[in-house]
């Protein structure tokens, strides 16, 4: 089915298309790929685990300082960020990327460049994200293009693991003066990110007296059978297809081999499980706490002498959102990715990017993919970056820039 894109859209993307000082800024951007790849690579050289990105950080927020941004600052949550004022009277935008990786400190980086790739661990996500981040304003910059609401531009920390997007959560909770918001993760140039798929991953811990294997027998529950059960139990339930709704049993940990002829006092099972409508994380989730609860229970009665009782944390909390399909910013990002040449750009379904907690604030966002579509193997030591065709990323998310903060050559598309 074709996307359908509104006059008024069609209309300011044509408007600022047009525009000398524009297409001067898109060429810049094609020009200026190595520029942008050699800070790439640069930042993609310090190690960022999740919770770790310290240092590279504080070399994004040079390069912000480098390239004219005010009020640099590395925000107490430890996220980048530089701001590009407007003139006044359009929109305030966010700009980001993550500077998280999934790899530990210890990881070896080295880059090594060939044939027209790229290949270390980091260097597409989401280093290609900051990169692309210093891309939009250098080419604003050149251009001399002056936006009419302000721009922040942020390198975000803690989106990977067990950082559950919290650096962007951070930064959109505390800036209520935003109206809009752009993230650039990944590769892709394709495909539209405009959802936020539900995220819960809790902690269970079910505890018992314990006791000798043999001695105990008879005489105490079993909190590690409690959890067997419940395990049993959650692998019987049954989701949808769609909206797409998935559970998994990730960790379980009881025992020792010190201990193995003891019956344990406590068991912890990990839980991750998500959908992409809140009405069915909703459902799932008080189903999988009357598994838990039943577990307790039919263990505690098995023996009936002690109780089993269970206690969790909530490791990951991300909520489930959506914004119509039709929203401005989605209808421009699709615009702009046609006008781009992409012939068939797509809406993806759900997504765990910094996008979600945008949404979870209220705001109009999407996430973009920084450069062509290919397989980047993210999230393993082969990870690669396809350097033909990357500084269309850059370009889309300028030009989604442009569209959302407004400017005297085209007002804000954002209602
Ligand atoms: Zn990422």
């Amino acid at each position: 089915m074709k996307y359908n894109v509104s006059e008024n859209i069609k209309d300011a993307l044509a408007k600022l298309t047009g525009d000398a000082k524009v297409q001067e800024a898109l060429r810049f951007i094609e020009e200026d790929q190595e520029e942008i790849i050699q800070k790439q690579i640069e930042l993609t050289l310090i190690p960022a685990p999740t919770h770790q990105e310290g240092k590279k950080a504080a070399r994004l927020l040079e390069m912000f300082e480098e390239e004219g941004l005010t009020d640099c600052r590395i925000d107490p949550y430890g996220n980048a960020v530089g701001i590009r004022r407007g003139t006044g009277g359009g929109k305030n935008v966010l700009v980001e990327g993550h500077m998280d990786t999934v790899f530990p400190l210890e990881t070896e980086l080295k880059i090594r460049r060939e044939n027209g790739w790229i290949y270390c661990p980091g260097i597409t996500d989401d280093t290609r994200g900051c990169a692309s981040v210093l891309s939009v304003i250098r080419a604003l910059n050149a251009a001399g293009i002056q936006t009419q609401g302000d721009i922040h531009f942020v390198g975000t920390v803690q989106e990977e693991g067990m950082g559950a997007l919290k650096g962007m959560q951070y930064y959109v909770n505390r800036h209520p003066e935003l109206d809009a918001s752009v993230s650039i993760d990944g590769p892709g140039f394709s495909e539209i990110t405009y959802e936020a798929t539900g995220i819960q991953t809790y902690e269970f811990t079910f505890s018992g007296i314990g006791g000798h294997a043999a001695g105990a027998f008879g005489e105490v529950a079993n909190p590690l059978a409690a959890a067997g059960r419940a395990v049993a139990k959650i692998s019987d339930l049954k989701v949808p297809e769609y909206p797409r709704t998935t559970y998994a049993v990730t960790g379980a940990f009881a025992g020792s081999y010190e201990s193995i002829h003891a019956i344990v006092n406590k068991a912890v099972i990990l839980l991750n499980f998500r959908s992409d409508s809140q009405e069915e994380l909703e459902k799932l989730r008080k189903e999988i706490f009357r598994c838990i609860e039943e577990a307790c229970e039919e263990e505690t009665a098995r023996w009936g002498k002690d109780r089993i009782t269970y206690s969790y944390r909530h490791v990951c909390d991300i909520n489930a959102g959506t914004q119509p399909s039709d929203a401005p910013i989605v209808q421009a990002a699709m615009a702009i990715a046609e006008y781009l040449g992409c012939e068939e750009p797509e809406l993806g379904h759900g997504g765990a990017t910094n996008c979600s907690r945008a949404l979870e604030a209220g705001l109009p966002a999407v996430c973009l993919g920084g450069g062509a579509d290919y397989d980047s193997k993210c999230h393993t030591l082969q990870e690669q970056f396809k350097e033909e065709g990357a500084f269309r990323g850059c370009q889309s998310a300028f030009l989604l820039t442009l569209l959302c903060a407004g400017s005297d050559i085209a007002g804000s598309v954002i209602e």
